[in-house]
């Protein structure tokens, strides 16, 4: 059987942890594979496409999850929803793209036993908060949109978006300076906090407080800020490598149906946290 072959396309592409993680679950599946990266600039999408038809599948990050959808012979339900593919499977020469974010942002808290039906607040409104909030909002939870005052017209966008595909959305807009109340969720979706900046936290610490768990999408460093503020205070704490992992054991399922012990994906999730740290020096 000749071997299978399968990609991460971005640009630029230099630090990604797509390589470790697929090879594992390629691994763990049983179902062999060669993973590569490709650095692409947005210019060379075209000509590069015949290439990357010839693949079995491959994942997109920035900058083609959008520009890769007219290329593609159709898109499942959520990547139209949201307008964004980061995995591609060709099925006999039909070319089909999905997003696997929602997935990993359920899964990562699935694991967890944290639950999206009660009060979440997200902070961002950009693409991890919208899907975020698609995903609290479809689950019948109550949600809080946080953002700057700059970024409130895309918020209430969003808003309206929601309420579009959800009727009954509970759903609302504040500013990060002014949220007040109790949290059962708090969802990250800002780059806040992210390596080198690391001593920063989207909301402060009398918001953090008051939420009973706190998930971050950030995921370098696996402990930020605002996790590691969030479990001093005694709140349950979710990192982003978290969501990373569940949104490529999706891909696998979509590429091969492949079934996981969660308790290895729990594992890959801790490798995965290794890895990175050796890949930026930081604790390794
Ligand atoms: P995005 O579309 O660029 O949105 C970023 C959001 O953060 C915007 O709402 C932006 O607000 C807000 N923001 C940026 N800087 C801020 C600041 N200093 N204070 C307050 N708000 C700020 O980015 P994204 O794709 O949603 O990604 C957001 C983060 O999630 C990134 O760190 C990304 O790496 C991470 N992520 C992780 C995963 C995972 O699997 N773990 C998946 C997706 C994304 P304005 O509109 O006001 O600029």
């Amino acid at each position: 059987m000749n071997q299978r072959l399968f990609a991460v396309i971005g640009h630029p592409i230099g630090h990604t942890m797509s390589p470790f993680i697929h090879s594992r679950l390629f691994e763990l599946s049983g179902m062999p594979a060669e993973y590569r990266v490709y650095d692409i600039a947005e210019s060379e999408l075209v000509r590069k496409m015949p290439e990357l038809k010839a693949l079995n599948g491959f994942n997109i990050t920035i900058p083609h999850k959008q520009s890769i959808i007219p290329f593609l012979d159709r898109t499942d339900k959520k990547a139209a929803r949201f307008g964004s593919v980061n995995t591609v499977h060709s099925d006999g020469g039909v070319h089909v793209g999905y997003t696997t974010d929602p997935d990993g942002f359920l899964m990562a808290l699935k694991s967890r036993n944290v639950s999206l039906k009660g009060r979440t607040l997200i902070s961002g409104s950009g693409g991890a908060a919208r899907v975020m909030a698609f995903e609290a909002a479809e689950a019948g939870g109550s949600v809080t949109l946080a953002v700057r005052p700059h970024g409130m017209p895309k918020a209430e966008k969003l808003v309206q978006d929601i309420r579009c595909h959800i009727g009954n959305a509970d759903i609302r807009t504040v500013l990060l300076d002014e949220i007040s109340g109790s949290f059962d969720l708090l969802a990250n979706a800002t780059p806040v906090g992210m390596y080198p900046n690391t001593e920063a936290s989207p909301v402060n610490n009398s918001v953090l407080k008051n939420c009973a768990a706190v998930f971050d999408a950030v995921y370098n460093p696996d402990e930020t800020l605002l996790l590691r503020k969030a479990r001093e205070n005694g709140a349950q704490t979710i990192g982003g490598m978290d969501m990373l992992v569940w949104q490529a054991v999706k891909a696998h399922e979509i590429w091969d149906s492949a079934i996981y012990d969660p308790a290895d994906i729990k594992q890959l999730s801790r490798d995965s946290v290794e890895e990175m740290n050796k890949i930026f020096g930081s604790k390794a």
